[in-house]
């Protein structure tokens, strides 16, 4: 579908038939997330992009319905706001489609296959963010960091001095 067809019906949402969506998610699920081998994503574009604190949301993943499971044969929608991704570079857009992916969350069995429910769909879940640090600078300061905290900050800053190692010359 040309993105002309899609402005001239104001339309919000449509699928990726361009396959860079799919080609991105396909590597990492080959290489890195086996896991999500079984999974049936659909990969669509919306613009404008959904705006959260006044901020663009740059993609979003979802689980189908189990009737939209039944009815479409997709089990995960992944949404990619158009307008930032095409400002993105090849690492930023990488790094979004992994997000998204991460978010899919299939347990494996011993058998290293996942479980399936009495209709044969699998069962995945979709995983929340793990790094969510919800302060203020200035709270941080004035009352310090409590137990929770304080373990994703260490984390953070560990992450923060290997990146710096490996990109610090660069960056
Ligand atoms: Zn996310």
């Amino acid at each position: 579908m040309a993105v002309e067809e899609v402005l001239d019906r104001k339309v919000r949402f449509w699928a990726d038939t361009t396959g860079e969506l799919e080609l991105i998610a396909k590597t990492f699920i080959k290489t890195e997330m086996q896991a999500l081998r079984g999974i049936r994503f659909q990969y669509a574009w919306r613009s404008p992009a959904r705006k959260k604190h006044g901020k663009p949301v740059y993609g979003e993943c979802r689980k189908c319905s189990t009737r939209e499971r039944d009815l479409f044969s997709r089990d995960v929608l992944i949404v990619i706001a158009q307008p930032t991704w095409l400002q993105f570079n090849k690492k930023q857009k990488q790094k979004l489609i992994w997000h998204e992916l991460y978010h899919v969350d299939v347990p494996l069995q011993d058998t290293l296959e996942p479980e399936v429910d009495d209709r044969g769909r699998i069962k995945f879940y979709i995983r929340k963010h793990d790094c969510n640090l919800e302060r203020f600078y200035d709270e941080l300061t004035r009352f310090g960091p409590d137990a929770e905290e304080r373990t994703a900050i260490r984390r953070l800053s560990k992450i923060y001095r290997e990146w710096k190692t490996e990109n610090g010359a660069k960056a």
